[in-house]
């Protein structure tokens, strides 16, 4: 009988060792599951794609924009319009061409080192005012280029817009409150006149604090939505040199800066003409081959224009590569190939000088061709009909 009930309670009180095993066990089964969305996400990474990396062979081949190099071969306006691939991709006016876009001038060539993948962030909006924008000018185009650009995009981008010339502009500086520095640079069309300008505009951009640094011609419109758009998918601090290239190879020049110039270097460069970006973040890096009046020496050791200069400062002596872009434009493509429904998704557009009076982009506005030869004026109010002077839309007749 006792040995019984030993027995009794030794099996229950395996049972209930069993028992409470078997429960520990199905704790967890038996809680719901966790909620996925709890759980932090990964930022995803925008790789550049295939066409990004392929896109530097469809670049349209157009000559050097200041064109004294012996180097330079100027094309006519017809046979450097855009490639066909490329113009498919600037009709893509839809949200999901606009972002393969994006993506694409993320992009940068594979092995170097490239502009930022990170935009600003929500908590760290881009704003008009932390971009800097130089036009480069000259005292004989104050009233037939510089007022058509006052009376259109730079009124609207008034306190960060600064025009550099070689003349005093008072008149012009008074009527209209214009940012105009006298560079005190040579009037003339040489490459140590038009460096001797981009160096001073290198120097009040430091200077001045703000994002980004961007450099364009008294012959540019710039469409300001578009800039800012196209800015605010990269980060200031990192290395962004953002245009459109000239040629459709990379140049190739004289090592004379960290050699005797018995090697040549190759390199890629943004277009002036077209207007180009810059980082403050590569800006500052820049410093050493650029700031007070370093250009002028850089640009005359290796004798080359002020726009490849700058691309040889970026790309060759920094390693950073041009992140190539088709929304910039100079007047050097066939203007009129743009089709007309991306016209006011681009970020600088031009016009056809003396040679070329007819290579305007085609747009249809209330301005006939008379009225505004350059397009410029249709441009603007298309943008910003509230402006004062734009055509108002002829009222409707109800029969
Ligand atoms: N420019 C200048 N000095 C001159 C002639 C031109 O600073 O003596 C500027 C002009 O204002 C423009 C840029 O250089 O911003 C390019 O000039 P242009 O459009 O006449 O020539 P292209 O585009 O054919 O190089
Ligand atoms: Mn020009």
């Amino acid at each position: 009988m006792h040995i019984a009930s030993v027995g009794v309670s030794k099996f229950c009180f395996l049972f209930s060792l069993a028992f409470c095993g078997l429960l520990l066990l199905l704790i967890p089964a038996l809680q719901p599951p966790a909620r996925q969305v709890d759980l932090p996400q990964p930022r995803p990474q925008i790789k550049p794609t295939q066409a990004a990396q392929s896109h530097h062979t469809r670049v349209p081949a157009v000559s050097f924009h200041a064109g004294e190099t012996g180097l330079a071969t100027r094309l006519n306006g017809s046979s450097v319009g855009l490639g066909g691939s490329v113009e498919t991709e600037v009709t893509r006016t839809d949200k999901r061409g606009v972002d393969t876009q994006k993506s694409q001038e993320r992009g940068a060539l594979p092995g170097r080192k490239a502009g930022g993948l990170l935009g600003s962030t929500s908590h760290d909006p881009l704003d008009l005012k932390d971009i800097f924008i130089a036009v480069k000018t000259t005292r004989k185009y104050h009233k037939s280029r510089l007022e058509l650009l006052i009376q259109t995009w730079v009124s609207r981008a008034k306190e960060q817009t600064f025009m550099f010339t070689d003349g005093e502009e008072n008149e012009l500086r008074t009527r209209t409150g214009a940012n105009i520095i006298n560079t005190n640079c040579s009037a003339a069309h040489t490459r140590q006149a038009l460096c001797c300008k981009m160096s001073v505009e290198y120097d009040k951009f430091i200077e001045s604090q703000k994002k980004w640094f961007c450099h364009v011609d008294d012959d540019n419109y710039v469409i300001l939505p578009s800039l800012l758009r196209v800015l605010s998918s990269y980060h200031h601090s990192q290395d962004v040199y953002l245009g459109r290239p000239s040629l459709d190879h990379p140049i190739e020049a004289a090592e004379k800066v960290r050699s005797d110039g018995s090697v040549s270097v190759k390199f890629w460069f943004a277009t002036g003409g077209a207007g180009f970006c810059i980082s403050r973040g590569l800006a500052l890096k820049m410093s050493p081959w650029a700031s007070l009046g370093n250009f002028i020496s850089t640009a005359e050791k290796i004798r080359l224009p002020d726009d490849c200069t700058i691309g040889y400062i970026i790309e060759a002596l920094l390693e950073v590569s041009l992140t190539h872009t088709h929304l910039f434009h100079s007047h050097l493509e066939n203007l009129q190939k743009l089709p007309t429904d991306s016209v006011l998704e681009q970020v600088t557009l031009s016009y056809g000088g003396f040679e070329n009076r007819r290579n305007v982009v085609s747009i249809v506005g209330g301005l006939s061709l008379a009225e505004d030869p350059t397009r410029f004026k249709t441009i603007h109010c298309l943008l910003y009909p509230d402006t004062d002077w734009c055509p108002k839309p002829k009222p409707r007749h109800n029969i």
